[in-house]
């Protein structure tokens, strides 16, 4: 069975949140800290594994853990090893802002985590700390470096782009010289909470682009069901560089993700005006048949493209909400 939408995108990705909760700050996200909603009640282990049931019966093979920040769930390390049991899955991956990753990535491993994004938006201590509210930079490249010594086959780092703040390329390049790893810049993207933030500091990609050509890096060709991103490779360089870039021509065209909120809303665009429950059907798995249905019905009205660029930014007031 495939999941296809109206304009014949494929999907085989699903992004799923497992608590909206962080201790980070960042600034384009939740500059005020987290601050809980009494009326949200995360998604329980057994939960999450009819989701990912139903899922990997419609055809998905790569679940992406995020959140919030997703290693802060206790049974984090359980949700994990249930994910990595189900052998249609190939990839086990998770986004997460690195605070726990210097003493768990080895468990985490164990358990069958197989891709890790890891953001860090600088490689200033100074710069890191203004935007995430943390002084754990040192600690986070440790756990990027074990990341890769356990053996974790896919390390990524994530990194917000923002204007006169972190866009300077040459910070980045020395980083990954000798480093397998594939640095990713993303466009700030603008949400319900951040739009002041967003009109000062939203920096197109395509600037880092050209930057990139210029010194002579090559664009990858593009496999068949690899989402949105363009990624970079250099000869003299062990890493990449991708780019993510929403607000660029035609980027909603590759989209390959689904992306379930960490209280069961099935939302079929990032930027999308509505969400479909699913809570009411993930208690037990005999309701499969209906589960199924409903999932299948909401792909038929996920949009062709975001509205971004009208700065219609749809439900969600920032991005821990769904996990980006
Ligand atoms: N807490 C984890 C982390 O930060 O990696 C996972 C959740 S976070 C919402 C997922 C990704 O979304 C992170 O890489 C974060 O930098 C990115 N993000 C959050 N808000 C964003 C925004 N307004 N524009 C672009 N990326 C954003
Ligand atoms: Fe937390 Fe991630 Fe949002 Fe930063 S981007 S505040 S780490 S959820």
């Amino acid at each position: 069975m495939q999941l296809m939408d109206n304009y014949q995108r494929r999907f085989q990705y699903l992004r799923l949140s497992i608590t909206e909760l962080c201790n980070f700050q960042c600034q384009y996200c939740l500059p005020n800290g987290y601050r809980p909603n009494k009326d949200h009640h995360f998604l329980t282990l057994n939960e999450i594994d009819n989701i990912v049931s139903i899922f990997t019966e419609l055809g998905v093979h790569k679940i992406r853990l995020t959140g919030g920040e997703p290693t802060l769930r206790r049974d984090f390390i359980d949700i994990l090893s249930m994910i990595a049991s189900y052998p249609s899955v190939r990839d086990v991956a998770v986004t997460t802002n690195g605070s726990r990753l210097l003493k768990n990535v080895h468990h985490w491993h164990q358990a069958g985590l197989s891709s890790i994004n890891i953001s860090i938006d600088s490689f200033s201590p100074h710069l890191f700390k203004l935007i995430t509210g943390q002084d754990k930079l040192k600690e986070l490249l440790q756990g990027v470096e074990k990341s890769l010594e356990v053996g974790i086959k896919k390390v990524k780092i994530n990194t917000v782009l923002m204007k006169n703040m972190n866009d300077k390329l040459s910070d980045y390049l020395a980083w990954i010289k000798q480093r397998p790893v594939e640095l990713r810049f993303i466009e700030l993207m603008e949400t319900g909470e951040s739009q002041d933030l967003f009109n000062r500091y939203h920096l197109a990609g395509h600037s880092i682009e050209l930057q990139l050509i210029e010194q002579g890096w090559q664009l990858q060709p593009k496999q068949a069901l690899s989402g949105p991103a363009k990624v970079y490779f250099h000869p003299q360089y062990l890493g990449k560089i991708g780019l993510i870039m929403p607000y660029s021509k035609d980027f909603c065209k590759s989209c390959n993700r689904l992306r379930v909120s960490s209280i069961g809303k099935l939302h079929y665009c990032l930027f999308g005006d509505a969400a479909v429950d699913l809570r009411d059907l993930l208690a037990s798995s005999e309701q499969k048949a209906q589960l199924k249905a409903r999932i299948l019905a909401s792909l038929m009205i996920k949009p062709e493209k975001h509205l971004l660029h009208q700065h219609k930014v749809g439900i969600t007031p920032n991005l821990s909400y769904i996990g980006g």
